[in-house]
């Protein structure tokens, strides 16, 4: 029987903007620590359980009047921005892989990807318990297509390994975290998803993409957050006004104790705030899409 595409595209379409609804779930509630299952959705405003007819991606956000039927507090257009971002990645996918295995496989990890993309920017984290679990079933997944699990395996190792090389490297030059170890994770995952001949592409990717967005928000006057330290706690974060005791703590007056000159150290620049798993996550997708053609324009046009 053959399914006529435009039915397809619209039942992967609808299956795509319900995979971001949950999605919207997980990227609130995974740093937090909580249950990603139940109790089921409420409202951030009232705490009213959301309906399942308010539940409709996209839809209901547009019914509604971008508010909460009970408390008419605002939605936030993150939700239904993560919901038409996942349907058009899923039609993008199928336009390029068509109805396969490949779509099945690379839809998964493109969606854990989404997650992992607003994880990073809310919290500067990725948390283990995607990007772990992500690690090994994506070598699982290689085994899929005859003799890949052996790029699979490459690719967790050297991108794993080379990124921590990096960081570590990185580290003991400047004497800072450079990376964290969720980019280390995320390099794994993403070597053991889509095979070794994945690495240069994806890195060199995500750090042209991230160099140009760091300078465009430079330049616009955006505020960089300095990155979170490692041992940073969801509990011991409010603390606008620290205690005295904590100050003495910090090497070398960084809290402006040698402020008489005025100067402020301005943010390091490859140190700067922005989180690189965004990066890595886009620079894998492009690579779904622009990897055959990119590696092919290297070997005959250089
Ligand atoms: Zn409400």
């Amino acid at each position: 029987m053959e399914l006529h595409p435009a039915f397809v595209a619209t039942a992967l379409g609808l299956l795509g903007g319900m995979v971001g609804s949950f999605l919207n779930v997980v990227i609130y509630r995974v740093p937090a620590g909580l249950s990603i299952v139940r109790p089921g959705s409420s409202c951030p405003g009232c705490g009213e359980f959301i309906r399942w007819y308010d539940n409709v991606p996209i839809l209901s956000f547009l019914f509604l009047g971008r508010r909460c039927r009970h408390c008419r507090e605002p939605i936030s257009w993150r939700y239904p921005l993560v919901e038409a971002l996942v349907a058009g990645l899923m039609l993008l996918l199928y336009w390029r892989f068509g109805l396969s295995k490949e779509l099945a496989v690379h839809f998964v990890f493109v969606a854990a990807l989404v997650a992992v993309t607003f994880i990073d920017i809310d919290h500067r984290i990725i948390p283990n318990e995607i990007s772990l679990p992500g690690v090994v079933v994506a070598f699982a997944c290689s085994f899929l297509w005859p003799g890949f699990w052996r790029s699979s395996l490459i690719g967790l190792l050297v991108g794993g390994g080379g990124l921590l090389a990096l960081s570590w490297t990185y580290s003991l030059i400047r004497g800072r975290e450079g990376m964290g170890m969720g980019d280390v994770k995320l390099l794994a995952l993403l070597g053991a998803w889509l095979g070794w001949q994945c690495l240069l592409f994806v890195m060199l990717f995500a750090s042209i993409q991230g160099i140009v967005v760091s300078v465009v928000l430079a330049l616009s006057g955006v505020e960089l957050k300095p990155p979170l330290p490692e041992d940073w706690d969801e509990e011991d974060a409010p603390a606008p006004a620290d205690p005295p005791a904590a100050k003495s703590e910090t090497p070398e007056g960084e809290e402006g104790e040698e402020g008489e000159d005025g100067e402020e150290e301005p943010t390091p620049f490859l140190a700067a705030a922005i989180p690189f798993g965004p990066f890595l996550a886009l620079a894998a997708i492009e690579y779904l899409f622009l990897g055959e053609w990119f590696y092919l324009w290297i070997r005959t046009g250089l």
